[in-house]
């Protein structure tokens, strides 16, 4: 029996994490879950599952939580979540939450030994030098929940990663792959909403279509798989069905395939080394697709993933600006303060006008990601 902390229990991968447990429920256990301030979804799930910390965001979500479920144990943000992450009882900590708010109770799991099953891709963003060096002394397992660093960590299993050519990152598209940039002028919050393969949250539903997605998961699997950006690269593939592959030197290639399921990755996150069963999700049959299509990854139509790739390369405190800027700036978009084509001019110019900082320490992370959310609100205004 593995007992389970999930952050962001709430969300789309916490609840689909919380479908994986209900499903194995002599393997897993909820311990503990910490979520935002959506009372009305906490509530079922701490009924059903009677873990043994819950974790509010706000005063006001935990007293309300408290009310309705009698729970003993709420605490609260930040801490809560850290107190959550480090209990002695927990064997993984899921981490999906949405946003570099996961860095410090990631960072205190990870000293703490436990296995982390990562969903949460803005915390290897704005700090992976620290969350790696912290994982490597501390000889904790981090296992990417994002299906694309999922397929290529199943594909290197077993492998050196001195023998890979390349990682192959693919690409859905997002909701606008069949828009020309003109046509992104007038897009509304519900056209971005609209994504073809994945039901997703809404923050990672805009990264994909403005593709900011995929810059993000290129500088996750940078850290993930200690890869140099030269040997990351990005292919379109408009079915999500091959997930991500991997060349090695002799040319040959590994991939990973499945009908689009965040639960496989999440469950396999959860069960590593082994597999278990998942009678729920769709097997793959391929001759019902018949064709599958690849296209070369335009980076002037997709200027985000440009961004990303340069703010990689330049390493320092710019992916912590990158991630900040574009965080504020889809904040900023779903409440319909700025157009779609705003989000990446806005972090293309915080990036410009950022004096980068080398090998910047947990606290210029915290302090530039702060800085950098103030100055997109002041361009805006
Ligand atoms: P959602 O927006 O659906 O969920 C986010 C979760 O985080 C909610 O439970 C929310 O709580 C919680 N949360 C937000 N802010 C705080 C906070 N300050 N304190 C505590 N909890 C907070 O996001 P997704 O599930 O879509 O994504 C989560 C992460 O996983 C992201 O990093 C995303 O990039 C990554 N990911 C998601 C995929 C997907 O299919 N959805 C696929 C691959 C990666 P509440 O709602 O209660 O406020
Ligand atoms: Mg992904």
């Amino acid at each position: 029996m593995k007992n389970i902390a999930l952050l962001g229990a709430t969300g789309s991968i916490g609840e689909q994490t919380i479908d994986v447990i209900r499903q194995h429920k002599t393997k897993f256990k909820l311990f503990a879950l910490a979520f935002g301030t959506n009372v009305e979804k906490a509530v079922p799930i701490i009924r059903e599952f009677n873990p043994a910390i819950v974790v509010a965001g706000s005063e006001q979500a935990q007293r309300e939580v408290k009310e309705a479920t009698g729970h003993r144990t709420i605490l609260i943000g930040e801490d809560g979540m850290e107190a959550a992450s480090t209990a002695a009882e927990v064997d993984v900590v899921v981490n999906a939450v949405m946003g570099s708010v996961g860095l410090p109770s990631t960072l205190a799991a990870i000293r703490s030994g436990k296995t982390i099953a990562i969903a949460n891709k803005e915390t290897l963003v704005t700090a992976g030098h620290i969350v790696m060096a912290e994982a490597k002394k501390h000889r904790t397992p981090l296992i990417p929940v994002d299906s694309e660093h999922s397929a290529i960590f199943q594909a290197l299993n077993g492998e050196r990663v001195e023998d890979v050519r390349r990682l192959i990152i693919t690409a859905s598209g997002g909701s606008f792959r069949d828009n020309s940039r003109e046509e992104l002028q007038g897009v509304t919050v519900k056209d971005a909403l609209n994504h073809p393969n994945w039901s997703m949250g809404a923050k990672i539903t805009i990264d994909s279509a403005s593709m900011m997605n995929k810059g993000l998961e290129v500088i996750e699997a940078h850290w993930l798989f200690d890869m140099p950006y030269d040997k990351i690269h990005v292919l379109q593939h408009r079915e999500s069905v091959i997930h991500s592959l991997v060349e090695f030197k002799d040319k040959s290639v590994m991939a990973q395939l499945g009908t689009p399921d965040m639960r496989v990755p999440i469950q396999y996150a959860l069960t590593y080394p082994e597999r278990l069963d998942f009678e729920d999700t769709k097997s793959l049959e391929l001759e019902e697709l018949s064709k599958l299509h690849f296209q070369k990854m335009d980076m002037e139509r997709f200027r985000c993933l440009k961004l990303a790739f340069d703010a990689g390369r330049a390493g320092g405190s710019m992916p912590t600006v990158l991630n900040a800027a574009n965080e504020q700036a889809v904040a900023m978009f779903l409440k319909e303060e700025i157009s779609f084509l705003e989000i990446e001019s806005l972090v293309e110019k915080s990036l410009e006008e950022h004096n980068n900082v080398s090998n910047p320490s947990l606290s210029d992370i915290m302090e530039i990601d702060k800085e950098t959310r103030n100055r997109v609100k002041r361009y805006v205004r």
